[in-house]
Formats: C-alpha cells, sequence, structure tokens
C-alpha cells in the first residue's frame, strides 16, 4: 500500500474531524481496574479482558491504561490482536483465549504469547514451534464444565493434561472454564460449573501433581461468586463500567460505583420547525402530533447507533433528554426538540454519557435496541472517531460517580 507514502504523520493530524466522537476515560478504566483488583483475594491476579478492541474502547489504550495501574495479564480473542498488543509494547500475559489454528503456531513463540489450549494437536505445534525458537510456549488448558462452547471435557481433561504435560516446547500454566450465568447469581448452573471445575483441578494436582493456575471467573463471577475467584479472574466488562446484567444497582462494588468510561457525542446538523401531521424519515414511522421543531444529527446506524433505536433512544441536548423520532438512517437520524426549543445547529449532543444533570448509559441505550451493552459498546466504540482522555475529571463526563 502507498497509503503512507501519500499520506504522512503531519498530513494524517490535520484531517478534519467526524462530527461523531467516542471519548475514553482514562481516569475510568483505571478506576474500575483498581475496584475489581480489590474485590479478589489479595495476590490474586485480575486478567483483563480487552477483546474486540477493548469492547469498543480501543484495545491498545485499554491495555495500557489497565497496565498502568498494575495489570500484568491481558486477554484477547484471536492471535493477531495480541500480536497487536505486544507490538505496542504491552509486557504481562497475554492470552489467546481461541486459542490456535495449525500454521499459526511459531506467532505463540515469537510473541510471547499464551495459548488457551483443548487438542493435542495444537499443544504438539505449539511445542514445536517453541522448541524451535528455544523457548517455552504458555498453555492454559481450557476445560468446557457447562458453557457448551471451546473446550475439553473434564472427564477428558487429566487424560489430556498428561498428553501434553510431557512436551518439551510447552508449559501448562493455566486450567481455566467459563460460566454461562454468573450474571444471575442464584442460578443452579453457577454451582454445578463451580464444583466441576474444583472437581477436575482438584484431579489435574492428584494424577499429576500439577497445580497450573486456575481462572473460572468473568465480570459476573467476580461480583456473585466469591467462592469461584481460585487463582485468578478474567473481567472484561465491568472494566469499563458496566455489570453482566446491566442493573445499574449492581454496578455499586463495596460501596464504590464502575464508572462508564465511554462517551459518545454528535452535533446539531440542522434545526426544523415542521407541521402537525408530518411523516418523519424512511416508512414515516412516525408522524407528528403537533407544529414540532426536529433537530437532525449526522449520526445513524453506520457509527453503531442501531436502527433498532428508532423511535426508542433518547439523546441529551441542552442538559435535556429528546427522544430520536422516526427510522435512525444510515447516516442521520432525527430528534423532536419541541420542548427545547433553543436548540441550535451546531448544539453538542450527548448519545451516551453526561450532560448536566442527565445521563444515558450503555445499559439504557441497549435495553431499547433489545440488546446488552457489551454488543452496543463494541458497535458504537469501534465505529467512531475514538480518543482516550488522560485528565482525570473525564469521569464527570460519563454516567459514573
Ligand atoms: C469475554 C470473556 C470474559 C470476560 O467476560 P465479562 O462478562 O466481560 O467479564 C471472560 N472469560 C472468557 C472466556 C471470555 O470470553
Amino acid at each position: 500500500m502507498g497509503l503512507s507514502f501519500f499520506a504522512p504523520m503531519d498530513f494524517m493530524k490535520s484531517f478534519p474531524d467526524s462530527a461523531n466522537r467516542v471519548l475514553i476515560s482514562a481516569a475510568a478504566l483505571k478506576a474500575n481496574y483498581r475496584l475489581m483488583s480489590t474485590t479478589l483475594p489479595p495476590g490474586t491476579p485480575l486478567l483483563a479482558m480487552v477483546k474486540a478492541d477493548g469492547y469498543g474502547h480501543g484495545m491498545i489504550d485499554a491495555a495500557q491504561t489497565f497496565s498502568a495501574v498494575g495489570c500484568r495479564h491481558f486477554g484477547v480473542a484471536e492471535l493477531p490482536e495480541a500480536a497487536r498488543l505486544r507490538t505496542a509494547g504491552i509486557d504481562g500475559e497475554i492470552l489467546v483465549m481461541a486459542g490456535l489454528l495449525p500454521g499459526q503456531e511459531e506467532y505463540f513463540a515469537k510473541y510471547n504469547l499464551s495459548a488457551a489450549v483443548y487438542s493435542i494437536e495444537s499443544a504438539q505445534l505449539l511445542s514445536a514451534a517453541g522448541e524451535a525458537a528455544g523457548r517455552t510456549v504458555s498453555a492454559h488448558i481450557k476445560i468446557d464444565c457447562g458453557m457448551t462452547r471451546l473446550g475439553i471435557t473434564p472427564e477428558e481433561s487429566v487424560a489430556f493434561a498428561q498428553a501434553i504435560n510431557h512436551l518439551p516446547g510447552l508449559k501448562v500454566v493455566g486450567f481455566f472454564a467459563h460460566f454461562p450465568e454468573a450474571d444471575s447469581p442464584k442460578q443452579s448452573s453457577n454451582q454445578r460449573v463451580f464444583d466441576t471445575f474444583s472437581a477436575a483441578s482438584a484431579a489435574l494436582k492428584r494424577a499429576l501433581g500439577l497445580s497450573p493456575r486456575r481462572h473460572l471467573a468473568n465480570s459476573g463471577g467476580i461480583i456473585n461468586l466469591p467462592s469461584a475467584h481460585f487463582d485468578m479472574a478474567r473481567s472484561g466488562i465491568a472494566l469499563y463500567g458496566y455489570t453482566p446484567d446491566g442493573v445499574s444497582q449492581h454496578a455499586i462494588i463495596r460501596g464504590q460505583p464502575l464508572q462508564p468510561a465511554m462517551r459518545f457525542v454528535s452535533r446539531v446538523l440542522q434545526v426544523k420547525d415542521v407541521a402537525a401531521g408530518r411523516g418523519v424519515s424512511y416508512g414515516h414511522t412516525f408522524i407528528t402530533t403537533r407544529p414540532s421543531r426536529l433537530a437532525v444529527l449526522p449520526v445513524g446506524y453506520e457509527d453503531g447507533y442501531q436502527r433498532a433505536l428508532s423511535n426508542k433512544a433518547d439523546v441529551l441536548i441542552r442538559g435535556r433528554r429528546a427522544r430520536i423520532v422516526g427510522r435512525i438512517c444510515m447516516n442521520l437520524c432525527m430528534v423532536d426538540v419541541t420542548d427545547i426549543p433553543e436548540t441550535a445547529a451546531g448544539d453538542e449532543v450527548v448519545l451516551i454519557g453526561r450532560q448536566g444533570n442527565e445521563c444515558v448509559s450503555a445499559d439504557e441505550l441497549a435495553e431499547r435496541a433489545g440488546t446488552i451493552s457489551y454488543e452496543l459498546l463494541c458497535m458504537i466504540g469501534n465505529n467512531n472517531q475514538r480518543e482516550l482522555k488522560n485528565y482525570d475529571d473525564s469521569v464527570a463526563d460519563t454516567c459514573g460517580g
């Protein structure tokens, strides 16, 4: 690609900004990491999940921010994410949760990455790559204790560990599983998963004298199931300021609130007055019931502002709530500002975050769109110009605290 030749850094920097901006509070990320860490017993590390570009918050920015407050373990979904993290200078352990496909093994040795393993063939490939590179590759055995997703069965785990434990270029450093329902503490599956995992790790120790680092809890498990903290825990959504179940009262942990780290803002393009009885946007799904003032925004589903939010989401203008009316288009949407008549072109519009005394959270939007904060944060964060704000007062811009 000749792009860098034609677009040197100076030119890139002077490139115009989008009206739609995602602002990430470094202070919020740090506060959440500290809060979740102190929830664990002293000395138990917290692995920061930074997959999906840090749940939309920027994988490298998020990892560097967590690193600055002591994080030494990071989790990503796929190998390329891990390679990018390492290349960006992140040290500490980087665990690739998806493990590997044949042909990827050399990168694990090259970048000193840890792999989830659930097949003997992949363990052998990693070992061979480790030997060739003159090092050992770290492996975490992934067992499936009820999620029915990736991993070997608990019954297989002793034989599996035995088969890979002697491989010269591989070291089994971890043993882990994943909760399907840790966001609801009362689910009986939690106890079954816990029991199965405990028994499998005990069997490993009994049969092989092997005690790798055991980890089971996700954010829901950390918050709701303290007995499941084991030797490490993996947090994603809570580090970004939200709870898995989307219930805001559950975001208070030991008296301290999680701080939503993402703010999403746009600006008003045009303000227009329309008569009663006018259909708005594609399909005329909204008809004005009174003489109305509408604000047109340069944001749409292409920016992760889902079409499912049509006629449902509120935005904040001049510190007040206003409803999206009509279908959200690819790059435009309309807001009813009849009750905020002073609205003017150029006004800041908050789609996620605080403005004055009002706040729109990703949980609120997710509920209205029929999804969860996780998906919404990924879609909005990963489809907009994003900026990490380092100053500490930026917490005040989000819905936390
Ligand atoms: C994404 C993920 C997590 C983190 O889950 P949260 O609910 O975001 O805390 C933990 N473990 C595994 C295996 C994951 O895929």
